[in-house]
């Protein structure tokens, strides 16, 4: 099988810059989700903790569990149960969610702020508070997410604007209501990078930590490293004459006589079918016809083939993104930290 390196020195490079960005590292909320991006969710938890990250934020219980150890608080996105932790806030998604929520947890109201997804809607606010007081729920967080921020136009303005306003009236409604003042963030990775002067409690950071923020340009480009790097090992060469094929279907024909190799990476690993020969690996090999289930051929006899060492890149070759390529590696693949 394929191994998955992750590089300590890359992931800390990346906090020290989004730090910077925000302050203090206590405003670092690790979104660790979908087994890290793929990255290894206990393999991240643990370099986190490390470096001094105290927040984290996953999908659901299950994965809050795995980590719970390396972490002061855990936001969790989903509420499908509800396990009483004094380390975990539940994000409220729904006025209607609210009235299954056991008394005395801890929450963050999500408000819909412009993406049209998940959070209250910003005219329900006001019944939501209410609502989790009813219930005895406890208050610690009100959160929106940005839909647009890594794209030039002014969308982060305007929904940034209603954040504030959002803001305000939660800190008015707090005189009447009595709850303590909650944690108020809106940033993802790329938002993160959209303040001149960040002025929220914490920021989500799934991406950027790992390495992999596009921005469009002319927004600022922090210069972060790609954690993780793809490496697969050879499991034999052979000579193709000019004019064979390699792979199903053989979709690919060779132009001269050339040497080529098959790795241990398929498509049940996470690399992707419809990279076939499409793409070129950093030190300049060509994947070769179809991809197999656990199976693909490059061009060359390297024993050892790094597939990729920029997600980006490698996804584009296959008209995906990083995050999809990222959350598709399979989790048994060996996680190593260098
Ligand atoms: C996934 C997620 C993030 C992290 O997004 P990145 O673009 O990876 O930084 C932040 N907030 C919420 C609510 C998310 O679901």
């Amino acid at each position: 099988m394929a191994k998955i390196i992750l590089s300590r020195e890359a992931y800390f490079h990346n906090l020290d810059i989004i730090a910077q960005k925000v302050g203090e590292v206590s405003k670092i909320a690790l979104v660790l989700k979908d087994n890290a991006y793929g990255h290894g969710l206990l393999e991240m938890a643990k370099l986190s903790h490390e470096y001094g990250l105290t927040q984290a934020v996953v999908h659901n219980v299950k994965e809050a569990e795995v980590i719970k150890a390396y972490f002061e608080k855990i936001l969790i996105l989903a509420g499908y149960e509800y396990v009483s932790d004094t380390k975990y806030n539940y994000v409220i998604n729904t006025l209607e969610q609210i009235e299954k929520i056991p008394e005395g947890t801890q929450v963050e109201l999500k408000v819909d702020t412009g993406m049209h997804r998940n959070g209250v809607a910003m005219t329900e606010v006001e019944m939501a508070l209410v609502s989790i007081q009813k219930q005895g729920l406890l208050l610690q967080g009100v959160m929106t997410h940005q839909r647009s921020a890594d794209t030039l136009s002014s969308e982060w303005f305007w929904q940034r604007e209603n954040f504030k306003t959002v803001k305000a009236e939660v800190l008015r409604l707090q005189a009447s209501l009595d709850f303590q003042t909650p944690r108020f963030h809106s940033g993802n990775s790329a938002s993160t990078f959209r303040f001149q002067a960040f002025d929220e409690d914490l920021v989500r950071v799934g991406i950027a930590a790992y390495g992999c923020l596009q921005m469009d340009k002319g927004l600022e480009q922090p210069k972060m490293r790609p954690v993780m790097r793809l490496v697969a090992q050879k499991i034999a060469a052979r000579t193709l004459l000019k004019g064979e094929h390699v792979g199903y279907n053989a979709t690919y024909r060779s132009e001269k006589e050339m040497v080529v190799s098959t790795y241990d990476v398929g498509y049940a690993d996470g690399l992707l079918r419809a990279a076939s020969n499409r793409y070129t690996t950093p030190e300049g090999e060509q994947l070769l016809g179809r991809v197999s289930m656990d199976n693909s051929t490059f061009s060359g006899e390297r024993t050892s083939l790094v597939i990729f060492d920029d997600v980006n890149s490698y996804a584009q070759a296959a008209s995906s993104i990083g995050y999809e390529v990222l959350v598709g590696l399979h989790p048994e693949i060996a996680r190593v930290v260098v």
